[in-house]
């Protein structure tokens, strides 16, 4: 079983863990939320130009076609970038861990791997 080192107290953590043994910094796996708004995005420009290029260089009219081919690319695009940007966040590990001061106030600490 992979283990983590903690970049707060060098303690040694199994991966999956999602508290830190050693100083209770939490675990974060994977993509971050707002990750997904790449797929979203591309997606969104290349249906656009695909509909935009059916329109001014095919001259298709139909607006039947414009609702599947704009859905089926947006789709595609989606999925094809989404895996790519799973992939890609695969392996990263945030760490964050809540530091008290001396007047009492919390502060958030994040340090990536
Ligand atoms: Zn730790």
């Amino acid at each position: 079983m992979k283990t983590l080192t903690c970049p707060h107290c060098h303690a040694r953590v199994p991966h999956g863990a999602t508290v830190c043994r050693g100083c209770k910094a939490e675990l974060e796996y994977g993509t971050p939320a707002a990750a997904y708004l790449i797929p979203l995005i591309v997606a969104c420009c290349v249906a656009w130009l695909v509909l935009y290029g059916m329109y001014h260089l095919l001259h298709i009219a139909s607006h039947e076609v414009y609702g599947w081919v704009g859905w089926i690319v947006f789709l595609g695009v989606f999925i094809c970038v989404t895996v790519r940007v799973n992939k890609s966040f695969a392996d990263r590990v945030v760490y964050h861990r809540i530091y008290r001061t001396d007047n009492g106030n919390r502060r958030s600490h994040v340090r990536s791997r």
